[in-house]
């Protein structure tokens, strides 16, 4: 028996792809090994490791102005990475649109860049995406494209002036993308794209090449794993062993245009039941905003029905259902690998909870 998996992340993988990686487990392939058991400077792995950022690029429709980089430490070293490599003295711009762009702002200051935050949501609990006001003088403008915790999303990348680093962690491979403008484009594959361990960066060429200080070890600089096509050290073999067949798996779904109307229709499913529970359920982010992904909501008539909510879900097998701690009440994290008839189990529930206990 499988749970109905509806966790933040690391979260539920198609069961295809887990079946797929348990036939070939301990002989990938009549080789007589498993794919974790070789050299990453092997034929066998190099197929997998270029497969899985071919299938990128094919996915995004993205050419050569860009590099898909496998790199560890998470977006959390990324938050790091990001100012060390991209800062050219001028201003960093940031917009604030919560707990994750908060971390990229604090850690962008420890390295001593000019933070600017350009735009927040804060003075609203972070329930809607703010406008951003440009400077000139940026050397790139970051957002967080989707907000995990409060469940506000960019319905469309913004228009920047300066390259436009967007942290995806959550939005990752969930619809076609406007690449115009954006100069990196980063997340951990434990939400949409795979297990934990690997951390996806695609960033346009030139970006690479920027990296200026000398201080910047050499580990951190993108360079060194765009040179190093990735392989400058071990990486996370098994890993990108599953993210290349999830991305197999969103090709076989018709790709990200699929997958979008896919998560669109999941997403208008749970909205609409609690738009349709005459208060009963009241969504976090402001309706325009709204993520369609993660959605963060609670229980208005008494938030003391909520843990109850979560622990009746479980027994129902749906996982996952717990708040985050900084916002509390319910949130469905409603990933590519969720269907629409889990979506569909959920909102039943939730309409006989309320029955019960409306
Ligand atoms: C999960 C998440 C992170 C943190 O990712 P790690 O891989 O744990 O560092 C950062 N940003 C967003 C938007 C997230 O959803």
């Amino acid at each position: 028996m499988r749970m109905i998996n509806f966790s933040a992340g690391p979260t539920g993988l198609p069961l295809s792809v887990l079946e797929h990686a348990q036939s070939e487990l301990v002989d990938y392939r009549g080789e007589g090994y498993s794919v974790m058991e070789i050299s990453h400077r092997s034929k066998t792995y190099e197929e997998v490791h270029f497969g899985a950022m071919d299938k990128i690029k094919k996915l995004y429709g993205i050419g050569d102005e860009y590099e898909v980089l496998f790199l560890q430490g998470g977006a959390h070293l990324q938050f790091a990475m990001i100012p060390m490599n991209l800062s050219q003295g001028g201003v960093c711009e940031y917009a604030n649109t919560g707990v994750w762009t908060n971390k990229a702002i604090k850690e962008a200051k420890l390295m001593g860049v000019n933070v600017r935050v350009a735009a927040s949501s804060e003075d609203d609990k972070f329930s809607y995406i703010p406008e951003i006001k440009f400077g000139d003088d940026a050397d790139y403008t970051y957002i967080c494209s989707n907000n995990t915790i409060y469940g506000t999303q960019y319905k469309a990348l913004p228009k920047s002036k300066a390259p436009l680093v967007v942290d995806a962690s959550s939005d990752f491979f969930s619809q076609p993308l406007d690449f115009s403008d954006i100069g990196i484009l980063y997340g951990g594959a434990q939400k949409n794209a795979g297990p934990s361990g690997v951390t996806i960066v695609i960033i346009r060429k030139d970006l690479i090449e920027r990296v200026s200080s000398q201080n910047v070890p050499t580990f951190l600089r993108y360079k060194t794993h765009a040179d190093a096509k990735s392989l400058y050290n071990t990486p996370p073999t098994f890993a990108i062993y599953l993210l290349n067949l999830t991305m197999q798996w969103i090709m076989d779904n018709g790709g990200l245009e699929g997958i979008k109307a896919r998560n669109d229709a999941k997403a208008k499913l749970l909205y609409d039941a609690i738009d349709g529970s005459s208060g009963f359920y009241k969504g976090h982010a402001q309706k325009e905003h709204r993520s369609v992904m993660n959605v963060s909501y609670n229980i208005t008539p008494d938030a003391t029905l909520e843990p109850l909510f979560v622990e009746e879900a479980l027994k129902h097998n749906m996982l996952g259902l717990k708040g985050h701690r900084h916002l509390g009440g319910i949130r469905a994290s409603i990933y590519n690998a969720v269907s629409q008839n889990d979506v569909k189990v959920l909102v039943d529930f939730m309409k006989e909870f309320a029955r019960k206990n409306g």
